[in-house]
């Protein structure tokens, strides 16, 4: 199985940055551009055009072909059961956090036609395929940690890497950086990789994007930190389709991320609680957690608060970071503004409450230790999560209609 997941759902509402929502950018990864159609939202007439030059140089199916790599990417969140399996909002207190606020901020000056002309062609995912297919720990200078950060990421994932009871050595830590789309040769590259065109196509339609980037107010040429506003854990494990063959497993941190991490005044403690969700992903696939009887945004809500309360578990445990109590808060205060309330979308990681409360229960978890400081097998914390699970999402509106 291929599964991209990240730390957060930056949602891109056709026409409006994400507030309260967004759907997950592909309908493989969460945190990434949502699945969006034409139809979804009535271009104007500069949007169409600025579409029409880039398409002009892709084959007519070019969203087919989209759709269907996306489709590789995770199996599981290409269903459009989303109304169905939708979690009632009015029971949840949920609103925006800091962080959403951020993403409006950065996203305010682009005009939401443009936005949308992007997010259909997959440009606020290029920086993260670019890092899944082609980055490397070695290519420092395409995939390297922002300074000031390299050091507390690295320390948080070779701290995650002895701390779990499962072999996580074999996963390569890297960042995406927010100058990928400045890189002709690389956006060339993974619109290659996208749409499965020669590399004469691709740079044709590189050079479009990259024209839009630059003429679009507020993107920078891609520099804008939301196209690296996210962190992921990556595993191909076992999957078979070829244009996965000899891709390690990943743990990928977003410039864009640090940036933000800075901006809440969470810095790098912040970001090493990000690291240790990530590094708890990995524990699940090795550990087979992310099945359950659970559906939609409910099975996605419980993988991504089981890791907020592993992430918390090592980086709280003694044997973990021994985070203290300034930056246990910290930490918590993460996870609370990466909350969503994408309620009806397969990528809705939780509340802010939600994840606030699963950080909580992972930091108590840990402190619960008592010398020697065992730290607990990850299947014994996880049957411990699945009991607390009930209980991190209990209904908490406060004039809640009867459920
Ligand atoms: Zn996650």
């Amino acid at each position: 199985m291929v599964a991209v997941v990240a730390a957060v759902t930056v949602a891109l509402v056709p026409g409006q940055a994400t507030a309260a929502t967004a759907a997950p950018a592909t309908p493989a990864a969460e945190g990434f551009a949502a699945p969006l159609s034409l139809s979804a939202h009535r271009l104007g007439t500069a949007g169409q055009a600025q579409l029409d030059a880039i398409t002009a140089h892709l084959p007519s199916d070019w969203q087919d072909r989209l759709a269907a790599f996306r489709a590789k990417l995770d199996v599981e969140q290409t269903s459009t059961e989303r109304v169905a399996d939708a979690i009632d909002p009015s029971q949840y207190e949920c609103g925006p956090t800091a962080f959403r606020n951020y993403i409006d901020d950065l996203l305010a000056p682009v005009p939401p036609d443009t936005l949308f002309v992007l997010a259909l062609l997959g440009v606020l995912d290029y920086a993260t395929y670019d890092a899944l297919f082609f980055g490397t720990p070695r290519n420092t200078a395409d995939y390297g940690l922002p300074a000031g950060y390299k050091g507390p990421i690295t320390k948080a994932f070779t701290n995650a890497q002895r701390f779990w009871d499962v072999n996580l050595f074999d996963v390569k830590s890297l960042a995406m950086q927010s100058d990928m789309l400045a890189d002709h040769a690389r956006v060339t590259r993974i619109i290659g990789v996208l749409f499965g065109v020669s590399e004469a196509e691709a740079a044709e339609v590189a050079t479009e994007v990259q024209a839009l980037l630059n003429s679009t107010p507020g993107l920078d040429g891609g520099a804008n930190p939301i196209f690296t506003l996210n962190a992921f854990a990556f595993s191909a494990e076992g999957e078979t389709d070829p244009i996965f063959e000899g891709i390690p497993d990943k743990m990928v941190f977003g410039e864009g991320l640090t940036e933000a991490m800075d901006v809440l005044g969470l810095g790098t403690t912040g970001a090493q609680a990000v690291v240790g969700h990530e590094m708890a992903h990995h524990v699940q696939y090795e550990q087979n957690l992310f099945d359950s009887p659970l559906t939609g945004p409910e099975a996605t809500r419980r993988t991504e608060l089981m890791a907020d309360t592993f992430g918390t578990y090592q980086v709280a445990h003694k044997r973990g970071l021994g985070f203290n109590a300034v930056q246990l808060h910290r930490a918590e205060q993460a996870f609370y503004e990466v909350g969503d309330c994408s309620f009806d979308s397969p990528g809705h990681h939780g509340t802010p409450n939600q994840r606030l409360r699963a950080a909580v229960f992972g930091r108590q978890l840990a402190a619960k230790a008592t010398a020697p400081f065992p730290v607990q097998p990850s299947l014994v914390l996880a049957e411990k999560f699945e009991k607390k699970l009930p209980n991190l999402v209990r209904p908490d509106a406060k004039n809640r209609p009867a459920a």
